[in-house]
């Protein structure tokens, strides 16, 4: 959050991150949905009914480092994987949001990209 300690999101990839690991199988978390691209977990300090982050299976610091440097195919993936979550959670009605804090202005604390998707109740101005 905000109020944590952020990261700098031009930093090269740290492999032992928090996010990192989870992909490896080395932290546990809550599967929402997982295929080649990107795998969606509940997020361990939920701010709404839903608090989803869905990340990509690939070394990408940030939203920035992810759309500077994936591979077209995963960028794709990625993009596809969160939309299919929010409708498989059915939130397209009556809504939901996605947010991607990048660098230390942004508030990120994992450097791991990671898309947060928030519903299930009406939102405040800001969450994340
Ligand atoms: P911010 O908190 O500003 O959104 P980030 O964008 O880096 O910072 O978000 C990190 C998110 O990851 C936070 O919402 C936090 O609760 C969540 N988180 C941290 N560790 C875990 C974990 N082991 N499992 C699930 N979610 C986690």
């Amino acid at each position: 959050g905000l109020f944590a300690m952020p990261i700098d999101a031009t930093l090269p990839y740290d492999d032992q991150n928090v996010f990192a690991r989870i992909l490896r199988g080395e932290i546990p978390s809550k599967t929402v949905y997982e295929d080649d691209f990107a795998l969606a977990f509940h997020d361990i300090a939920p701010q709404a009914p839903v608090h989803v982050l869905v990340i990509p299976k690939g070394p990408y610091v940030s939203w920035d480092d992810f759309s500077a440097r994936a591979p077209e195919a995963l960028i794709a993936g990625f993009v596809r994987a969160v939309g299919k979550v929010a409708r498989d959670l059915g939130l397209v009605e009556p809504g939901y949001r996605l947010l991607a804090n990048v660098g230390n202005h942004g508030g990120q604390e994992v450097p791991h990209l990671h898309v947060h998707l928030f519903g299930g109740a009406p939102l405040g101005p800001m969450l994340a």
